[in-house]
């Protein structure tokens, strides 16, 4: 079956430019078009919006972002092996791909997106937490973007996406869902990759909400966060003895027992706890 974009299928590419893949880079491919317009399918509409892609390398999924109609994609790619392959699909969709070589965590692309705009990307593992959390952490809310669809490693997927009371809940979850909708939308096997990681994979789509679903000083709730998840083991009176001295009575004064752990607390709790100590 011929690609509608008429390009080689993915694995000839990488045959064609030598891209063979380097771990350091967190690269593990996917080759199958169908997969990638399934993920960029998981979007939603891409038709009114410019895309986002971190780290596209040979391409795959772009051309499913192109392949489903997004109106403009800037794929920021570190490894510059990957140019000729990506300047193939450039020429295929002409005037919709802007492809930047550089490091992601260190340029904004700002100044090259035009509003609404939406992240989609099979992350390096190796930068995908820290690219999220500063996605989730801007000075200000809403955010540039409108909506994240990331490929994790399924356990971070996990930890986005949890609800109190186990072990994948803490801090990533409170920061993802304070002011997002997080679902995992599709689950993958290690051999959806080439090479195949050792572990299985999940995307993740995070819509962002208007507001925060509860007020608080983001500041003093990622402080509160941090350090009752720093001591996740212990009661919170004491992970959370050194924000004020009379900590067990601003716990209680907000109907959080001081004898709960940090896994316990919904993220209303831990809302409440931030105005009460920002007070
Ligand atoms: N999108 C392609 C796919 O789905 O087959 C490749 C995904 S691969 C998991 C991650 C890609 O991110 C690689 O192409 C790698 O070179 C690139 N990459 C790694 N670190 C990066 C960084 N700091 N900035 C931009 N791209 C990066």
């Amino acid at each position: 079956m011929s690609a509608i974009d008429g390009l080689p299928p993915l694995r000839a590419v990488i045959a064609a430019h030598g891209l063979s893949a380097k771990k350091a880079l967190g690269q593990n491919f996917l080759l199958d078009l169908n997969l990638t317009a399934k993920i960029a399918r998981a979007a939603g509409d891409l038709s009114g919006a410019d895309v986002l892609e971190i780290g596209p390398g040979p391409g795959g999924l772009t051309r499913g972002l192109l392949a489903e109609g997004a109106r403009h994609v800037l794929a920021v790619e570190k490894d510059a092996r990957c140019l000729p392959a990506l300047a193939e699909i450039t020429a295929a969709w002409p005037g919709r791909l802007t492809v930047l070589n550089a490091d992601a965590l260190e340029i904004d692309p700002l100044a090259h997106l035009r509003p609404p705009v939406k992240v989609v990307a099979n992350l390096p593992y190796n930068v995908g937490t820290e690219l999220l959390v500063r996605w989730l952490t801007p000075p200000d809310w809403p955010p540039f973007w409108q909506s994240l669809t990331l490929m994790f490693q399924r356990e971070v997927a996990e930890r986005i996406t949890a609800q109190p009371g186990g072990k994948a809940y803490g801090r990533l979850a409170i920061l993802a869902q304070w002011r997002c909708e997080a679902r995992i939308v599709m689950r993958l096997p290690p051999e959806a990759f080439t090479p195949a990681p050792k572990v299985e994979s999940a995307v993740v789509h995070l819509t962002a909400l208007p507001a925060p679903r509860f007020p608080a000083d983001p500041a003093v709730l990622e402080r509160v966060v941090a350090a009752a998840f720093n001591q996740r083991r212990k009661m919170l009176r004491a992970s959370l003895k050194g924000l004020a001295p009379d900590i067990e009575d601003r716990l209680r004064a907000v109907g959080i027992a001081p004898t709960e752990r940090a896994e316990q607390v919904p993220i209303e709790g831990f809302c409440a706890l931030a105005r009460a100590l920002a007070g």
